[in-house]
């Protein structure tokens, strides 16, 4: 099973996503934190990431679709599956990754839209910079953030409404009820059934 999980930074795909691996086996693909990780370690893609990044800009496109294409390839991500985290981001990179699957055989079965209202996610992120040091968790570029989450994010959710792979899941509330519900829609949507409960 290949799902993806989308939502506006902040919505809750980061900790969602650590639940929808351990519940299934899937390989986690954080574009983020992947783009987050050269960053750190200083590579040239590190370097020009970080140029968008610290903005709050996307990556451009050619370049993010590349850097998936690799890590589809890793053995991991081939075993049971993967949860995407962040990817795709625009139409160009949804119309893409259907390609990449295609090309390996598989597809995407489903797309998890955590639904958030906007205030929260500001109080989330802000939150989040203090804890964790997140360079772009700042107020100016998580305004960027949202703006950009509006215009070139958005549009996906009609998109996969239309492929009838979207599936909208209240991301206020307590981490493990929404899971719940994430795992109550993606049993609907495609018959994946969660594990028996841990006693
Ligand atoms: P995230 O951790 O998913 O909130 O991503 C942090 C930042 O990494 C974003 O604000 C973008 O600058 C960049 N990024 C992550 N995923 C993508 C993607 N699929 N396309 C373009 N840029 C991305």
């Amino acid at each position: 099973m290949n799902i993806a999980i989308f939502g506006a930074p902040g919505s809750g795909k980061g900790t969602q996503s650590a639940k929808l691996i351990d519940e299934y086996g899937l390989y986690h693909i954080s574009t983020g934190e992947l783009l987050r990780d050269h960053i750190k370690r200083g590579t040239e893609l590190g370097r020009t990431a970080d140029e968008f990044i610290s903005k709050g800009q996307l990556i451009p496109d050619d370049l993010m679709i590349r850097i998936l294409d690799d890590v589809l390839d890793s053995e991991a991500a081939a075993k049971n599956g993967v949860v995407l985290d962040g990817f795709p981001r625009t139409i160009a990179q949804a119309e893409a990754l259907e390609e990449l699957f295609r090309k390996r055989g598989t597809e995407l079965h489903a797309v998890i839209g955590l639904e958030v209202p906007e205030e929260e996610l500001v109080d989330r992120m802000i939150k989040r910079g203090q804890e964790t040091g997140r360079a772009d968790d700042n107020i100016d570029t998580i305004k960027t953030r949202l703006d950009v989450y509006h215009s070139q994010t958005m549009p996906l959710r009609d998109y996969y409404l239309k492929e009838n792979k979207y599936i909208p899941v209240n991301g206020i509330g307590i981490v493990d009820e929404i899971f719940d519900d994430i795992a109550a829609g993606l049993e609907q949507a495609t018959g994946v059934r969660r594990r028996a409960k841990k006693r």
